[in-house]
């Protein structure tokens, strides 16, 4: 093989990626899923006992949860709005003129709707369960899994622009939810030894948007509030986040009405697994032939 091919076009070569013309819009093989789904069953395995609920939301999520989110805030740089033509048979004709020329953006005229890409598995979440009531003295458990949207363009095979993400959401005291969150940093590094990853943690932060976004990302640092699981992927150097566990304190408890029993707001933290990268992970890590993985990988992975 020779040295220059990079990993994505080994990936493309193998089938497991599937080319669109657009960067980190890819399809996937049957073989990429498939590792995908014994992975998410791994997951499960090390997560069903702890009785979560499962909840499945669409990769689009309502507007306005998602304004009052407050997403532009902080990443506006990678939000994706949903636009359609909403125009009368005159506007049509205008319409397609346009899109034949092709010297005008045909896209200007385009209305917004009311649903927007969903950026985390867990931003459907939090407004739909503050619609339910009071969060039991127990603590509240969730499983989400959802396709993300981040306008990141990239040629790096990890940074995709449409991904899948598995998540499981804590929400109670800040007792419950740290403590969960340090039982999945524990689980992490078992699974990913369990397949055969090497990882490493490490204190992270979001990459919010401008100068005043640098301060927000320091203390979300220095609060230790956001851990990733890293797997050299692309590079050994910076090796990627496969994993993350963020610690929300009460701000999202607070933002969307996440009441407790008590009357005391809500803390709340999310797990969040990255499901392309950590199948990039195995592929780069074991070889692009499933067949050749380790026994003991595969074994795990399916039995
Ligand atoms: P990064 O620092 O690499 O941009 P992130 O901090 O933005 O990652 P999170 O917002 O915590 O990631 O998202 C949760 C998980 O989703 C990450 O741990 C990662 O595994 C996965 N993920 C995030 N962005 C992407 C992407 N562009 N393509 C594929 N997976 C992603
Ligand atoms: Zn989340
Ligand atoms: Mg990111």
């Amino acid at each position: 093989m020779d040295m220059q091919t990079s990993f994505l076009d080994r990936l493309f070569d193998a089938g497991l990626l599937i080319e669109t013309g657009v960067e980190g819009l890819y399809g996937r093989s049957g073989q990429f899923e498939d590792v995908i789904t014994a992975f998410e069953r791994l997951i499960d395995r090390f997560g069903g006992a702890d009785g979560a609920e499962a909840m499945r939301f669409p990769p689009g999520m309502n507007r306005a949860f998602f304004e009052k989110s407050g997403y532009m805030k902080s990443f506006p740089q990678l939000a994706g709005t949903v636009h359609s033509f909403c125009g009368n048979e005159l506007d049509h004709m205008s319409l397609l003129q346009c899109m034949e020329v092709g010297e005008e953006d045909w896209t200007k005229d385009q209305k917004a709707t009311d649903i927007v890409l969903t950026p985390a598995a867990c931003y459907p979440l939090y407004p739909t369960i503050a619609r339910r009531g009071l969060i039991p003295a127990k603590g509240a458990l969730y499983d989400l899994q959802s396709y993300c949207f981040r306008h990141e363009p990239s040629q790096d095979p990890a940074r995709q622009q449409l991904f899948r993400m598995r998540e499981y959401v804590c929400m109670g005291t800040e007792t419950h939810v740290t403590d969960f969150r340090q039982s999945w940093m524990d689980r992490g590094v078992q699974m990913m030894k369990d397949v055969g990853l090497e990882v490493t943690i490490d204190v992270a932060n979001d990459p919010f948007f401008g100068r005043a976004g640098r301060m927000l990302a320091n203390n979300q640092r220095d609060q230790n509030l956001k851990f990733e699981l890293l797997i050299p992927i692309t590079s050994v150097a910076k090796p990627t986040a496969c994993m993350s566990f963020n610690y929300h304190q009460d701000a999202f408890g607070s933002k969307w009405g996440l009441m407790m029993e008590d009357g005391s707001v809500a803390h709340t933290a999310c797990v969040g697994f990255g499901l392309e990268r950590i199948a990039l992970a195995l592929f780069h890590t074991h070889g692009l032939d499933v067949a050749d993985w380790p026994e003991n990988v595969r074994k795990t992975l399916w039995g």
